[in-house]
């Protein structure tokens, strides 16, 4: 007999029971407090709600944001974001020290790259054209 999960809504509990496949959607009395209890047909998907927020049972004293678990209801929200879930602040912005810095190492690697490109040669300096070597020329004789 297959076994199937029930959900004792006056204790706030989920219990287990062995029950005939016929029997399964029928109310089981709860091992807790004897009261009847219904049927979870997906543990993924039981939710309860409390204090108008919805948990997820069995409940683990986490609550459900926008289909994420977060351990804290949310008190103050900047508009749908959970604090929680919240993305991690960028990184601070560079010091103008260092933007500086950062700039002048791009001019010159731009004007070192246009040097490069204007005499044809790599970053150490050896031509980037390879030079081909002229190919003999074949003589054809006339086919007369
Ligand atoms: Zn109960």
């Amino acid at each position: 007999m297959p076994l199937y999960e029930y959900y004792c809504e006056s204790c706030n509990g989920v219990f287990e029971a062995i029950r005939e496949m016929r029997e399964a959607s029928l109310a089981v009395p709860c091992p807790v407090c004897n009261r009847d209890g219904d049927r979870i047909m997906s543990s993924f998907n039981a939710f309860t709600f409390r204090d108008g927020y919805p948990r997820k049972i069995p409940d683990k004293g986490t609550y459900w944001h926008m289909g994420q678990e977060v351990k804290q209801r949310a008190t103050r929200m900047k508009g749908w974001e959970h604090p929680e879930l919240a993305k991690p602040k960028p990184k601070p912005r560079p010091t103008r020290g260092e933007t500086r810095v950062q700039r002048e190492k791009r001019l010159s690697e731009v004007r070192h790259s246009r040097y490069r490109d204007r005499w044809g040669i790599d970053k150490d300096g050896f031509p980037t054209v390879k030079t081909k070597a002229p190919e003999k020329e074949r003589k054809v004789l006339p086919s007369s």
